[in-house]
């Protein structure tokens, strides 16, 4: 991009989350490429000042309303107009002024506001993987409609982006997704049982927010991007498949139908593929750690344990049936995810209270947004009726 291309305007949502201040930290690194337009968190108030403080955005949203007065009072000297509570999300997502949505929000919650990004034709740069999951084949549809770009920023779809690039006319025969495996590769059952929120918490190649800490310890988060992927990329369930590399240097890989296979590598940074999206369709130079084959001089790969990590194939389930169920599957998951975080119920137990409200909630093959967001509810309920059995 040359000195006189005008800067992008960045809408952060979820900006004081891992993603979002991460995603400042490529904006901070690049002041002649990109600006800030929207700054959204959703209890953090201090660091939201201290970001919009710095990055004089047009206007910051604190979910918590209760939050309010205390950022408008502490950005009174600015023009910073400060916004607060649910709505006021996909109030400033339908903005003109912003160019690209950094959607960084975790879980359901994101879908709203990206939806309404998707509807106004915006960029998007997708972390919120929730989004596809839960919706997929209407944000999908609208982002056709409204020519509206999704770029994807959780690391193994950026690769796999990356890999397609230059290649539209060549089918896509499979994508390989690479798994680090999480903190309990290896672990059986009668491990797992007895860990805690602290063990789970602790990645190994990657610092995350909480909840997709344990979705990686679980390996729901690849159940979720098998989904994310099937509608980012237009894929069939049989073209996806996962596999186990601890070291997380391969991102993911693309197997066309010659049966070549290109895989995108470097090292576990989530910066990478933030400044990708944001940048996309340049590749801007940055001071980021270089990878080394001497530093690893062995990559390997296996097959996922899908007897002792069972979420594999209750996700597997939930693609291939497709409806409301990727949708009940990530309700019943955030339910089990924010219980176990408050250690309400055990590792194990959230597999069972995902598998438990998908048998129990019925199945609708073709939702519209409405009946997304009831089966979201009823699946919130019924999960939520399990903890205390
Ligand atoms: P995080 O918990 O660190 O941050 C979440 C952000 O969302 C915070 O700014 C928070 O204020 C906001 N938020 C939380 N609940 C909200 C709600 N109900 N309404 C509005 N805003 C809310 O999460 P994260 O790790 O940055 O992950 C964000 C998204 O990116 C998730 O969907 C995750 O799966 C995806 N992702 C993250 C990583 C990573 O390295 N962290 C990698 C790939 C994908
Ligand atoms: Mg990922």
């Amino acid at each position: 991009m040359t000195d006189q291309a005008p800067k992008k305007r960045i809408a952060i949502f979820g900006s004081t989350g891992s993603i979002g201040t991460q995603a400042l930290d490529v904006i901070r690194a690049n002041p002649g490429m990109f600006e800030v337009e929207i700054l959204t968190a959703q209890t953090n108030d201090e660091l939201l000042i201290t970001q919009a403080m710095e990055f004089r955005p047009n206007a910051v949203v604190i979910g918590d309303h209760a939050r309010y007065e205390k950022v408008k009072s502490a950005l009174a000297s600015t023009d910073i107009k400060v916004f607060a509570g649910e709505s006021a999300l996909e109030e400033v997502a339908d903005f003109d002024t912003y160019d690209m949505m950094l959607a960084g929000i975790v879980g359901f919650a994101g879908l709203k506001p990206t939806l309404r990004a998707v509807e106004k034709g915006r960029a998007v740069g997708l972390a919120n993987k929730e989004t596809l999951v839960v919706a997929g084949d209407i944000v999908m549809q609208t982002a056709i409609e409204k020519r509206a770009p999704i770029i994807p920023v959780d690391s193994e779809h950026s690769a796999i982006f990356q890999c397609l690039v230059g290649e539209v006319r060549n089918p896509i025969e499979k994508i390989i997704l690479t798994a680090s495996g999480g903190p309990f590769l290896g672990k059986k059952p009668n491990y797992l049982v007895n860990v805690k929120r602290e063990h789970a918490l602790q990645h190994p190649n990657w610092s995350m927010g909480a909840k997709i800490s344990i979705d990686s310890a679980t390996l729901m988060n690849k159940g979720l991007e098998m989904i994310e992927a099937k509608w980012l990329f237009n894929l069939r369930p049989d073209q996806i498949q996962v596999v186990i590399h601890p070291q997380s240097i391969i991102h993911s890989m693309v197997q066309f139908e010659d049966g070549s296979i290109k895989a995108q590598m470097g090292l576990p940074d989530m910066k990478l593929p933030i400044q990708y999206a944001m940048a996309f369709p340049a590749r801007v130079k940055n001071d980021f750690p270089r990878f080394s084959f001497r530093r690893y001089p062995s990559l390997t790969f296996e097959e996922p344990d899908v007897k002792t990590f069972r979420n594999l194939q209750l996700a597997t389930e939930a693609l291939n049936m497709g409806g409301n169920m990727p949708c009940i599957l990530n309700a019943a998951n955030e339910i089990a995810v924010w219980a176990f975080l408050r250690n309400r119920i055990g590792f194990l137990d959230m597999t069972a209270m995902v598998e438990k409200t998908m048998q129990k909630l019925p199945f609708i093959e073709k939702p519209d947004l409405q009946q997304y967001f009831d089966s979201d509810g009823e699946a919130r309920n019924f999960a939520a009726s399990l903890i205390n059995l």
